[in-house]
């Protein structure tokens, strides 16, 4: 079991956030220091799991439930496409100890014309 991190909070409704998408399992915000033109999290709600390696052999069910909310997200904030990033421990990058994706829309043709 995860310890309580600022995610569980923001499920319990402490902490508000900018909700993007909800539903029974999963919810998705927009992240508070956004790192691309678009950058939502997306997240279970349950705080069973802390990262994508634990959830995948624990229910991944709910994992493609979160990347089928990620696409969803990109066809409603973007053109469809998008980065999907998991960062697992501390090392690479991870912050919150909540299994979460983020998801990055960035205007990659604009950027691939140098524009
Ligand atoms: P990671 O570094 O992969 O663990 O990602 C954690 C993410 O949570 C970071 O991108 C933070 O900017 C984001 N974050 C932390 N607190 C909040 C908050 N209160 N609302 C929205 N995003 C947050």
């Amino acid at each position: 079991m995860a310890q309580e991190t600022i995610f569980a909070k923001i499920i319990a409704g402490e902490i508000p956030v900018e909700k993007v998408y909800e539903s029974d399992s999963v919810l998705a915000f927009r992240d508070i220091a956004p790192q691309a033109k678009v950058h939502l999290l997306v997240i279970p709600k349950t705080t069973a799991y802390e990262n994508v390696t634990e959830l995948a052999a624990g229910d991944p069910a709910l994992l493609a439930d979160m990347v089928a909310v990620a696409k969803q997200l990109a066809d409603e904030h973007g053109e469809g496409e998008y980065r999907l990033v998991f960062n697992n421990g501390a090392s690479a990058g991870q912050t919150v100890f909540h299994v979460h994706a983020h998801v990055l829309i960035d205007d990659l043709k604009e950027q691939s014309l140098g524009g």
